[in-house]
């Protein structure tokens, strides 16, 4: 029997088409991986019946000569960030257990619509708060890698750990994830697949629990760029539930994919070359540009000045966003409820979001209140917010210099479990790379480029300008060929 995991996004969607095998087939072979795997405890909630139902519906079109969708027989894992109606929708919070909503999200739907299938609800960090996947109230999830020779549980990045997990794992051929500050694309480096947020406003927020809503965008997590361009055209597109989704037709990103570069000039950031990253990483960024050249780029030097002053911005923006938004979360309107004896409804609200939110979600929610505070509102929030608007300008000044901009995805590989789960900055340091392109709302992607010397995976990642998601794809794809990567984390799950 054909080996259904082993297949990609686009290898399953031809293969359905084309009559090879069922989707059903398909759908079966996945939900027994997903069933098998739950030592990686990747997935909040298994849903094998959604993606079995997915399925029959596109073998019932197919045997009719009905048209069939861009991912049609495809079962993926949905972040449990998403709203899926009547499906337990929890952002990895225990304030939202239980919580089953009454509509879907605008990109779920999408990728219902074209055809793909549900195998469940993937863990992540607490409302996507952390870069380790060790805040969510459900467990963490644990990385398929490990060091050679080792048997000590790595982090599969966060927030979107679950995704990144199950795809390395080949317990799913794709996932959702979303990325505020680098949770798609840190998660992907650390698991050795690839990772596409796009530009901001390109897939709608809407039905996306949120955590800072002016960076928040969904986006692809697949094994290859092929099959992340295919999961991004499925994802996107104008939806009038969003404000600030961008009224513009979904780009042909597939048909479009050329590895050919000539022409192109890729921009190295001087600024990027920071005190403490692991010369493997430098090692991984200097194999990129070879590969890049091989390809027909042209290497160029460009500066990113206000570089270092983005993470603490960051760090400002994105709780002070997130304290706003999860002031909903109050014991009335969703999920858990604390109501100790005689309390009052002002009781009733600091006793469930005392109970409900984990550590690391309190912990933004104060710095997030503090910083937009009367006295302090100036000091920090207005000043975060003019360091985003230089580093956005930046970007502008580099991209008259280049098409897209070539840098390490992370700082280092992945780490053990627990490494940094009590030192906040150590941990926010993950995303040092990740969190520039956030602010400024660009499309970035994370590749994998090599292994390292334990074995483990390490990303390069390519940032575009606003809307060029075919040149981030196209360059990634000129590494992905030269790159060669091929290792898979061995089986011990
Ligand atoms: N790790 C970063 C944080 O904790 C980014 C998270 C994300 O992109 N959702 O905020």
């Amino acid at each position: 029997m054909n080996d259904f995991t082993n297949l990609g996004v686009k290898a399953i969607r031809d293969g359905v088409a084309g009559g090879d095998f069922s989707a059903r087939e398909v759908a079966e072979a996945f939900n027994a991986a997903v069933a098998g795997a739950a030592e990686l405890n990747a997935f909040i909630l298994t849903t094998p019946d959604h993606a079995l139902a997915a399925a029959e519906r596109v073998d019932a079109d197919r045997a009719a000569g009905k048209p069939l969708g861009k991912l049609a027989g495809v079962p993926i894992g949905m972040k449990d960030l998403f709203a899926t109606r009547g499906v337990q929708t929890t952002a990895a919070s225990h304030i939202l257990e239980g919580f089953e909503p009454e509509y879907e999200s605008t990109v779920s739907q999408n990728l219902w619509n074209a055809g793909a299938g549900m195998l469940g609800k993937l863990n992540l960090d607490q409302f996507a708060m952390g870069s380790s996947n060790e805040t969510s109230y459900f467990g963490n999830v644990s990385s398929p890698w490990r060091k050679e020779g080792t048997n000590a549980a790595m982090s599969p990045g966060g927030s979107s750990g679950g995704s990144s997990a199950a795809v390395s794992a080949r317990i799913a051929p794709a996932a959702t994830g979303t990325d505020t500050g680098g949770s798609i694309r840190q998660p992907a480096a650390f698991t050795g697949i690839c990772g596409i947020k796009p530009t901001y406003g390109l897939c709608s927020r809407w039905g996306v629990v949120a955590f800072a809503s002016s960076l928040d965008q969904a986006g692809p997590m697949a094994r290859d760029v092929t099959d992340c361009a295919i999961m991004l055209e499925a994802m996107a597109g104008f939806d009038p539930k969003d404000a600030t989704s961008l009224d513009m037709p979904v780009p042909a990103w597939e048909a479009g994919l050329d590895a050919d570069l000539r022409g192109k000039k890729v921009g190295i950031p001087r600024e990027y070359r920071m005190d403490g990253t692991d010369p493997e990483i430098l090692d991984s960024w200097e194999r990129g540009k070879e590969w890049l050249r091989d390809a027909g780029a042209e290497i160029v030097e460009v500066s990113l000045p206000h570089t270092k002053y983005a993470l603490p911005a960051y760090y400002i923006v994105a709780p002070a966003e997130a304290s706003s938004n999860l002031a909903r979360y109050d014991g009335v309107r969703y999920g858990m409820r604390e109501l100790p004896e005689g309390a009052g409804l002002q009781d009733m609200y600091a006793a469930t979001r005392a109970a409900g939110f984990g550590d690391e979600v309190k912990r933004r929610i104060l710095i997030g209140t503090y910083v937009l505070s009367a006295g302090f509102y100036d000091a920090y929030y207005n000043q975060a917010q003019k360091v985003r608007a230089l580093v956005s300008r930046d970007f502008n000044e580099a991209f008259k210099q280049c098409d897209v901009i070539l840098a390490p995805t992370t700082p280092t590989a992945s780490f053990p479990l627990g490494e940094m789960s009590d030192d906040p900055l150590a941990m926010y340091l993950n995303d040092v790379f990740a969190v520039p392109a956030s602010l400024a709302g660009l499309p970035a992607m994370s590749v994998p480029a090599m292994t390292n010397k334990d074995g483990l995976p390490l990303g390069l990642q390519l940032v575009g300008k606003a809307f060029d998601e075919q040149g981030v794809l196209n360059a990634g794809l000129a590494i992905e060929q030269r790159a060669g990567f091929s290792a898979r984390p061995e089986k011990w799950w």
